[in-house]
C-alpha cells in the first residue's frame, strides 16, 4: 500500500510552523531545543536515522552563514565608503549568536522535510492508529 506523501510546499509550510512536516500536527517539538521522539499524531520518529541531528545542524549553519552575509553585505553597503567596522561587527557578531538559536527549531523540522523528500516515509515509520491497519 503506497503513503500518500504531502507535497513538498506542505512539507516546509508544516516545517515552518514548528509542526510536523509529515501530519502537521502540532507537539513534535517538547521545548525551543527539545524534539519530542515521535509525532504524537502520526508517530513519525524525530530522528529517522542515527545522526539525524547533523543534518539539522547543517541547515542551521547555511541559515547562520546566509543572515551573517546580508547582515555584512548591508552593513558595508549603507556605510560605504566608510565602513563602520565597529557597528558592522557588533551586528555581525549579534546575527552569529542569535540567529541560530532562533532558528534552531525550524532546523529541526526543515531537515526532517527535506529527509521526507528524498526518503518517503513509509509506512512501517507511521503509528498503526494513525495508518488505520
Ligand atoms: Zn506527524
Amino acid at each position: 500500500m503506497a503513503l500518500p506523501q504531502p507535497s513538498r510546499a506542505s512539507l516546509v509550510w508544516r516545517a515552518l510552523r514548528r509542526r510536523c512536516p509529515y501530519c502537521g500536527s502540532k507537539g513534535y517539538l517538547v521545548s525551543w531545543f527539545k524534539l519530542a521522539q515521535h509525532c504524537p499524531t502520526c508517530g513519525l520518529a524525530t530522528d529517522r536515522v542515527v545522526g539525524h541531528w547533523v543534518g539539522a545542524v547543517g541547515m542551521n549553519t547555511m541559515l547562520t552563514f546566509g543572515a551573517l552575509f546580508v547582515v555584512l553585505m548591508v552593513g558595508m553597503i549603507a556605510t560605504y565608503p566608510d565602513i563602520a567596522v565597529a557597528p558592522v561587527l557588533a551586528a555581525s557578531v549579534g546575527a552569529a549568536v542569535l540567529v541560530p538559536i532562533v532558528a534552531w527549531p525550524f532546523s529541526q523540522t526543515l531537515w526532517t522535510a527535506v529527509d521526507i523528500m528524498m526518503r518517503p516515509v513509509t509506512i512501517d515509520e507511521l503509528d498503526p492508529r494513525y495508518v488505520g491497519r
